[in-house]
């Protein structure tokens, strides 16, 4: 990369240091979520905790704030390069949480959050709120004095959503929630009466026994022909899916296999298979400068959403896999048709868990689960009062009530990492996919190329548009750069719209 400033070259060699810390303690995760023996788990949260440490004290050192303080001197002289300015833009809105919240709350939180985490695995194990309670009334405490710390215009959850999705607020997502839900729950009234409308999917369930070795091979067969690099990255197994980046050059994904229904580790593998993408298509000059990853949450998640949903759900590519599933899986799929496999891929009903949520409901379960948070940071609602809103708002909006803690409230892990502002993303991920996609359609037949299984002219299309950019453009220059405007939710409400009512005949 060519660097006009020197200030800022240099503060980009010592930014370096911090970022290879920031890699050192990606491995340590990954290697926590797939291999580390359970003995092992408190010696881990040691060897973390003093990484997460050495990383407080690089963005700390003074050599290194006097490089930021002359950056930030210099960014807005019109001399800089667009790198230059992407580049202080970055670094400042990353150096708030390590200037702004002082180093004991970094400390207490990431304790606290340890803690709560461990504590939360036998809650859920056990049903048990009443165990979680206290450390989940600590986190949110925690996260409450973040945010005044962070400082906020309007909300204390503004400051928070921001920690994931730069410039995101309450606001926009009240607007937001408040349109999907509006036109999500007709939708899926219509889908329940409709005569093709089964709460169960075909060949899945207890009876059935998919080989996990053919799962396996199936999910690196998906891998080849999606294009992502296996000498650039893994996969391996671990309970819930996720995508590390350790490089540019080493970016690994998980997945999980089910003996009841192979298509929970082919859609896995597809949707962590999309982070990882775009993560092995950013700028190789990029790697190691704060240019490098994905540049926001949200957007990471509209490219794991487009593959495994508009792709990988999508009626013709489904067609394209149906003689291959049938390959891998002849004891049980011998004879399926392909509209079966595309039923069996979309079947959509209500359900309590939002991880197996289909395409229609989903954004349902952000959306309780967006209201909860803003409630809770806002002090609106109790610890105590949690469990009873959790199931009052699943009757209103996905019309199901969990008779459990550990299918309700204890279901996800994100606030026992202490993860408030987090959930709003996994929406933004669905629309921002809808929306590059109705983008893509202009240039390229994705629906011949899916039904051929020609999968290179898609990958191509978002490595020039998106993956290649990394972080040089924020969420809403890059949405119009690629699009033409920012965020709209109405490309996902016509997506929706137009492939449940052929699907399900409406
Ligand atoms: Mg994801």
């Amino acid at each position: 990369m060519k660097y006009k400033s020197i200030a800022i070259r240099k503060l980009v060699q010592k930014y370096r240091e911090i970022s290879l810390l920031g890699k050192v303690h990606a491995v340590l995760d990954w290697d926590m979520n797939v291999n580390l023996p359970p003995k092992g788990a408190s010696l881990r949260a040691e060897q973390t905790a003093l990484i997460t440490s050495l990383i407080t004290d690089g963005w700390r050192n003074p050599e290194f704030c006097a490089l930021f303080e002359e950056a930030l001197s210099q960014s807005h002289s019109k001399k800089l390069t667009k790198e230059e300015q992407a580049i202080v833009r970055n670094m400042t809105h990353a150096s708030n949480y390590y200037y702004k919240i002082p180093k004991e709350l970094i400390v207490e939180f990431s304790k606290a959050t340890s803690e709560s985490f461990m504590v939360w695995q036998k809650a859920k194990r056990d049903d048990d709120y009443e165990l979680f309670k206290p450390h989940l009334a600590k986190v949110i405490a925690l996260n409450r004095l973040m945010a005044d710390h962070l400082g906020y215009k309007d909300n204390p959850y503004d400051a928070l959503l921001d920690l994931y999705e730069p410039g995101l607020t309450s606001a926009t997502c009240e607007h937001i929630f408040h349109r999907l839900v509006k036109e999500i729950r007709p939708l899926l009234s219509k889908i329940q009466k409709s005569r093709y409308y089964d709460s169960a999917p075909a060949n899945t369930g207890k009876s059935f026994n998919y080989s996990v070795k053919r799962q396996e091979q199936l999910s690196l067969f998906i891998l080849r022909k999606l294009g992502y690099d296996l000498e650039a990255g893994r996969l391996d197994v671990s309970p819930h899916p996720f995508t590390v980046d350790i490089g540019r050059q080493d970016v690994r994904i998980t997945t999980r296999y089910s003996r009841d229904d192979f298509r929970e580790s082919l859609t896995s593998t597809i949707h962590e298979a999309g982070h990882g993408l775009y993560e092995q298509g950013v700028l190789p000059e990029y790697e190691g400068t704060p240019l490098a990853s994905g540049v926001s949450l949200g957007i990471h998640e509209s490219q794991s959403r487009f593959w495994e949903n508009q792709i990988g759900r999508s009626p013709e590519f489904l067609t394209f896999l149906t003689p291959v599933l049938q390959s891998f899986f002849p004891e049980h799929l011998a004879t399926v048709r392909e509209h079966e496999i595309v039923r069996m891929f979309n079947h959509v009903a209500p359900s309590l868990i939002r991880v197996e949520a289909d395409e229609v409901t989903y954004n349902l379960h952000i959306a309780l689960r967006f209201e909860i948070e803003h409630a809770v940071i806002n002090n609106k609602v109790t610890v105590d009062e949690i469990p009873e809103l959790w199931r009052h708002k699943m009757k209103e909006y996905v019309g199901v009530v969990p008779e459990t803690h550990a299918a309700g409230v204890l279901q996800d892990v994100h606030w026992s990492y202490g993860s408030f502002g987090y959930f709003p993303t996994y929406t933004l991920g669905n629309l921002y996919a809808a929306q590059f996609m109705n983008r893509m359609k202009d240039e390229i037949d994705i629906a011949d190329c899916a039904l051929r299984g020609e999968l290179g002219t898609i990958l191509s299309w978002l490595r020039s548009n998106i993956h290649t950019h990394g972080s040089l453009y924020w969420p809403d220059e890059l949405s119009r750069l690629v699009s033409g405007e920012t965020l709209n939710p109405q490309y996902f409400i016509d997506y929706l719209n137009e492939k449940y009512t052929a699907l399900y005949e409406l």
